[in-house]
């Protein structure tokens, strides 16, 4: 699966807690000593399935297969099934068995044709073993369940446009067992064979293609040969009157699928191409086919997640089709979360793991796949450059916030599953395997991924196995490097020190360092890179491979080397490291950054000043006319990409802190002024300009800046090459909004009459939240802590993030104490989407007051749930941060 900007919190394996990743995982053995078996256990009649009643069922059940047979409608509330599982089991059960169902209605159930006694109580049925003596049988369940809205289980739409209803399911980690009752469990792996009667118009897609669609009346009865065998969260079923395109790759047939108003926004050439060149890839980098009989793709609505990797049949997000040119960035990003979804194909599906606790594994290694296989066979050169522009960024903030963790954690329930997923399990999880190729050997690694895929083809596995297969491959054992990586949290620093002689180095040293809070120091494998000019550009002179461990390691290598004037000690990013630039290096970089003739080497030290200013040790303000006086000339798309995000970000805090008033509104005017003209003289069309007009519709606050972003809406101005698709109006929209400028009011209603999809409607939600006025806040506030069932999630998820902008404090100042006293209420819920959207009502507050309140929720001693305690800690140290950042620009620096 793929995360978007969805937060995902849990317990904390940290300090005191580090023991509790160590614990040897037992589940993997079905003949462990102490059997669960053998023991009579009840089930605790909670949501969820907890890793012991789990590791109980691995032990009853020798194999199970499913018979399935769903009737879906256009208008009905509820769907009904009846579901078969021939089951053996291992031996006589001295337990009751019980069958994972939430939330719907049982009709009736059958052993071998017989009419049985059974218990529902909601979560799972009950049936007791007198009813299944002996080793084989074949349960029968008949059933019902409502549609879901939430987009988990089977969600139902209605499109707003043409009243057109489509369906899908979304099932990881635990919501399979809400389409049809099973064991819901990744190592129970079953065949599937599934028939469907559904409205005559509509498709229906699955793992498998269909073998015969028969008309009823004004229903179709459509039928599916037996799959192969997977896991049941990676079963689906996705139904509705989908617009479709077909293609191949190497001979496996391709489909893609979207709702009939988007279709004339997608572009399947791109789909299809991207496709094309990840299966290309793997098959070979594998050495394993593709295991299963086709591919769809299917782009669905209100979908929580980025893409989900049901075998055959990969969701999308609808984010992923933009309704206006996309710039490269844009279509690598579709690039890569086609090739991620392609990976777990094999990673996942294939091959799936024996217990949630490996689900970190799963995601690192699609992640890191994905680039992989867009750097070596696709249009995109710069996928490393795009993978540190964002996976490795978002990881290294995550390492250094106070949540951090080690990537590896134990798993209690499935409740857990997806509870510590954030930039440490997907991004620093997929940096560190970006490293273990450099480490291993590039073709040991390779070799090992696919004997570890050959050997268990079909099965479940472990951490062990995989880290096993690698280190055979390599030669290697892999213990220690699994110590260090896997179950220790915090980011290392690392710095070049080194000293010249007759113009030649007599000795590079790489300083290793680590947080007090976690002060492990690690072995890593990487480059030093020496710098020097030569003619106008500053060019690599020296690339030296050193493994670097403890606090510091000589790199004998360079001795000799011409004295470099930049040294960077992670040349090709392959290191884990948060990187400190020396004086020298940093007075060369800063006479010549753009002189260097890598736009890698660039982006790399952008974010080395970037860093030092979230460090408190360069003043923001130095950092800004930095940008503005060498930024303009930058012309490689991935460094402009990040000189805005920072410029964005600088002129947002600068909103907020304490500092001097005409200083600030020199400051922001200057960035304003910059935006527009970078965007004014960005080729005409260019992916630059499109970038410019994001940071320019981000920091416009001028009556002048206003009024032309009214022009532009209005056509009465017009920038060559630059189109306004419906996107981008709302973008000029929310900005008219923000500022209470010209006639906001109906810019939101001539837009909504002109384009009344979905996206749009979010979109005017968010406009108007964003209005600074008092009466605007208090109705949305009601909405999201009073009214919400009242409203989709997407929608409260859009007035939410839009609230507070950080330009509105005293707005905030002025509703902080309603959002406080509905925290009681939020921390009951055990709705995590709930959860989520109310700890975005705590946005930047770069005050000591700011500080003070979050801590005095975290201080309250009330049991918060762990989502939204991980968010305030993490908003406490933001705040504390940006208090540091205002000090050391005004001088206070420590
Ligand atoms: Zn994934």
């Amino acid at each position: 699966m793929i995360r978007t900007g969805k937060f995902a919190v849990g317990l904390l394996c940290s300090g005191i807690l580090a023991a509790c990743s160590l614990e040897p995982n037992q589940l993997q053995s079905t003949s462990t000593a102490h059997a669960l078996i053998d023991q009579v256990i009840e089930r605790e009649n909670v949501p969820g399935l907890s890793e012991q009643y789990a590791q109980l069922r691995k032990q009853q059940i020798a194999q199970v297969d499913y018979k399935l047979s769903i009737t879906i409608d256009k208008t009905g509330e509820a769907f009904s099934g009846r579901v078969i599982a021939d089951t053996k089991f291992r031996r006589n059960l001295l337990q009751p068995l019980t069958v994972d169902f939430a939330g719907g209605e049982v009709a009736g159930v059958q052993v071998d044709g017989n009419t049985v006694p059974f218990e529902y109580n909601g979560q799972f049925i009950t049936i007791e073993p007198k009813y299944l003596e002996g080793r084989k049988h074949a349960i029968a369940i008949d059933y019902t369940h409502a549609y879901s809205n939430n987009g988990s289980g089977l969600h139902r739409f209605e499109d707003p446009v043409d009243g057109e209803v489509y369906m899908y399911t979304d099932f990881e980690p635990y919501d399979a067992n809400r389409l049809f009752p099973h064991f819901d469990q990744p190592n129970l792996k079953a065949h599937y064979t599934l028939d469907v009667t559904a409205p005559k118009d509509w498709s229906v897609i699955s793992s498998v293609r269909e073998e015969s669609v028969k008309a009823n009346g004004d229903v179709n009865h459509w039928v599916f040969p037996q799959s192969k065998k997977f896991s049941s969260y990676i079963f689906s079923l996705h139904a509705g009157p989908f617009t479709v395109w077909e293609d191949d790759a190497d001979g496996i047939p391709l489909r893609l699928f979207a709702r009939k108003t988007l279709a004339e926004y997608v572009k399947p050439a791109d789909w299809f191409k991207f496709t094309q060149e990840s299966f290309a890839f793997f098959q070979k980098y594998f050495e394993v086919d593709y295991p299963f009989v086709k591919y769809d793709q299917v782009i669905v609505p209100d979908f929580n997640a980025g893409a989900m990797e049901n075998v055959a049949a990969v969701t999308f997000n609808e984010g992923y089709v933009s309704r206006g040119e996309k710039t490269q960035a844009q279509r690598m990003r579709l690039a890569n979360v086609i090739a991620h979804e392609m990976a777990h194909m094999w990673f996942g599906d294939l091959v799936t793991m024996n217990w949630w606790d490996d689900l970190w594994l799963n995601e690192s290694f699609a992640t890191y796949m994905a680039n992989l296989s867009l750097a070596e066979n696709s249009e995109f050169d710069d996928a490393w450059e795009n993978f540190y522009l964002g996976t490795k960024q978002w990881a290294y903030d995550a390492d250094q916030l106070p949540t951090t963790h080690a990537i590896q954690l134990p798993v209690k329930n499935t409740d857990e599953a997806f509870a510590n997923f954030d930039g440490i399990t997907y991004g620093k999880g997929g940096s560190i395997l970006k490293q273990l190729p450099y480490y291993l050997g590039k073709e040991e690694f390779r070799k090992g991924v696919s004997n570890y895929l050959k050997d268990l083809s079909y099965k479940n596995s472990t951490l062990n196995d995989f880290m096993g297969h690698l280190g055979k491959a390599a030669g290697k054992d892999l213990g220690e490097w699994q110590q260090q990586w896997l179950y220790q949290a915090g980011l290392n620093s690392i710095h070049a020190s080194f000293q010249c002689e007759g113009g030649k180095i007599a000795s590079l040293t790489i300083e290793q360092s680590a947080p007090a809070d976690y002060p492990a120091l690690r072995e890593q494998r990487t480059q030093v890179g020496l710098y020097n000019m030569q003619g106008d550009e500053m060019v690599l002179s020296k690339a030296i491979p050193v493994t670097y461990s403890g606090a510091s390691t000589e790199v004998t290598a360079a001795k000799g080397e011409a004295c470099p004037q930049i040294v960077y000690p992670n040349e090709g990013d392959w290191a884990f490291a948060k990187v400190t630039l020396d004086q020298v290096s940093v007075d060369n970089m800063s006479k010549h950054i753009n002189d260097i003739e890598s736009p890698f080497t660039r982006l790399m030290m952008w974010q080395s000043l970037e860093d030092s200013v979230l460090d408190a040790k360069l003043p923001m303000d130095e950092y800004v006319r930095f940008a503005l006086a060498n930024g303009g000339a930058e012309q490689n798309i991935n460094v402009i990409r990040m000189i805005s995000r920072h410029l964005t970000g600088h002129f947002m805090v600068m909103s907020q802190i304490d500092m001097d008033a005409s200083e600030r509104k020199a400051l922001q005017q200057a960035i304003e002024t910059f935006a527009w003209n970078q965007l004014n003289s960005a080729a005409a069309g260019s992916d630059a300009q499109k970038v410019w007009f994001g940071t320019f519709t981000s920091v416009a606050h001028s009556k002048q800046a206003l009024a032309n972003a009214e022009k532009l809406l209005n056509g009465k101005l017009t920038i060559k090459g630059l189109s306004l698709d419906p996107d981008k109006r709302w973008n000029l929209i929310a900005l008219q909004n923000e500022h209470l400028f010209g006639d906001y009011e109906k810019a939101i209603k001539d837009e909504l009459a002109k384009d009344s999809s979905d996206r749009s409607q979010l979109n005017a939600i968010a406009a108007e939240a964003l209005r600074p006025q008092q009466a605007v806040k208090a109705k949305w506030l009601g909405n999201i802590l009073e009214n919400r069932d009242q409203f989709k999630l997407a929608q409260l998820k859009y007035a939410a993030s839009a609230l507070f902008p950080t330009g509105q404090q005293d707005l905030y100042v002025a509703n902080v104490d309603r959002i406080v006293a509905a925290l009681d209420e939020v921390n009951s819920s055990d709705a995590p989407e709930l959860v989520g959207t109310y700890a975005r009502l705590f946005p930047l507050n770069c005050s000591k007051e700011g500080v003070e309140q979050v801590e005095g929720i975290l201080n309250s001693g009330k049991q918060l749930n762990p989502l939204l305690e991980k968010a305030l800690k993490n908003r406490r140290f933001r705040n504390q941060r940006c208090l540091d950042m205002a000090a050391a620009m005004n001088g206070n620096a420590g």
